[in-house]
């Protein structure tokens, strides 16, 4: 039988990044790597000159979302932060308490973040006709607002809807937020109070301080000493309604209090983000999708990610052993990333491998540019991409 793919957080420190060609040292030098990456025929057995782009959450940090890593590979992020399991938020009510009260708070920094220049540079590599998909591991959902015509795959899941763990049935994530205010309305004047503060605005500024707030990724707030265990949350209205059968052939029950909050004994209609949780298996249909971008591509541009999620490192493996191109573009390093540029040429200047410690927002903007001078761009309308439109895109998306 194969092994399941787990997600699992990685924690060990990270070497610095490798620059490969050296000229990838400078903002130039490493754009014109790009361009001969781009431009360089693909190896003859390949099914398509085509990049797949894997993405991770480097590419969202421009974006104001916190990232799980620094330059050096360490978690950065929040000392204390530790990601809920996904066996503790099945089998207890309190961890759910705790999880959901989190996630309240944070819902609204996620709501009001965009799209940064990066997604929307991969755009328009797309209406370049460089880039035929995007994996992502991101649970944002900006790839799909910035470029909708894109194929994207969402390794981790997302962030904007929440799934019954019983039924598998999906719900609005705002909808579920109005319904958290609506059962705990202390804690919603909280979160207002800290919004008109600006406490939930970035990570490390003085206003985060604000009653010991700390922002997390994955749309997660800390709020130290807090009555998590006040906490209410809604059951799946489905198996509320109608309580499924389980394996045994005895109906489940699903309780809830008098304002309509989950309580126990239920035995099912727990809802959760529609995420895969650490310690969750990623389903097999996107294992074998993600699997499919890869083989179906010529060359893999890796941005934003270190690659430290086993279920991210072994796309780049996968791209790897099929004698793909790879080009990675990640501040700080990336596990085993001399794996991925074994037998190269030293005198190749981008054509095989390209790997840079700049950010994405620095280099992307600019390749597009200097691609564009020499190349047809096949986008519909000519949009420039900006925080403008960014926003708008965004209130479409999430309405
Ligand atoms: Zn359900």
């Amino acid at each position: 039988m194969r092994k399941p793919l787990l997600r699992i957080p990685y924690t060990d420190i990270l070497p610095p990044p490798l620059i490969i060609p050296a000229s990838a040292s400078t903002l130039a030098g490493a754009v014109a790597a790009l361009r001969t990456f781009f431009a360089a025929p693909t190896p003859d057995h390949m099914p398509s000159s085509k990049t797949v782009v894997l993405t991770g959450a480097g590419l969202s940090v421009a974006s104001g979302l916190a990232d799980y890593r620094g330059v050096k590979g360490t978690y950065r992020v929040n000392k204390t932060y530790r990601p809920i399991y996904y066996h503790e938020f099945l089998s207890s009510h309190e961890a759910r308490k705790r999880y959901w009260a989190r996630s309240f708070l944070g819902w609204s920094s996620l709501h009001k973040a965009a799209p940064n220049l990066g997604h929307f540079a991969v755009r328009d590599l797309g209406n370049l006709g460089l880039v035929q998909n995007v994996i992502t591991q991101n649970v944002d959902s900006f790839h799909s607002q910035a470029h909708p015509r894109i194929p994207t795959l969402e390794l981790h899941g997302y962030l904007r809807s929440t799934v019954c763990t019983t039924c598998r049935s999906e719900f609005s994530r705002d909808e579920f937020q109005a319904e958290l205010a609506r059962l705990n309305p202390r804690w919603a004047a909280l979160l207002q109070e800290a919004i008109e503060s600006g406490a939930l605005d970035r990570g490390e500024t003085d206003e985060a301080r604000f009653k010991g707030l700390r922002s997390n990724p994955d749309g997660d707030v800390d709020l130290p000493d807090a009555p998590y265990t006040t906490f209410r949350y809604p059951p799946c209205p489905k198996c509320l309604e109608r309580p499924p059968v389980g394996a045994d052939g005895l109906k489940y029950d699903v309780r809830v209090d008098g304002e309509g909050a989950w309580k126990l004994p239920s035995t099912a209609g727990i809802l959760k983000p529609a995420v895969v949780m650490f310690g969750e298996n990623i389903a097999s249909h996107v294992k074998h999708n993600a699997e499919k971008a890869v083989d179906q591509a010529g060359k893999l541009l890796v941005l934003g990610t270190s690659l430290a999620t086993y279920s991210a490192w072994r796309i780049a493996k996968r791209a790897k052993d099929r004698g793909m191109p790879i080009a990675i573009i990640n501040m700080g390093g990336v596990r085993g990333e001399e794996q991925f540029f074994t037998d190269l040429d030293p005198n190749q200047q981008g054509d095989r491998a390209v790997r840079t410690g700049l950010s994405t927002d620095e280099i992307l903007p600019l390749l597009v540019s200097e691609l564009r001078q020499t190349m047809p761009d096949n986008s519909p309308i000519s949009s420039p991409g900006g925080p403008l439109e960014n926003s708008g895109v965004f209130k479409e998306m999430l309405s």
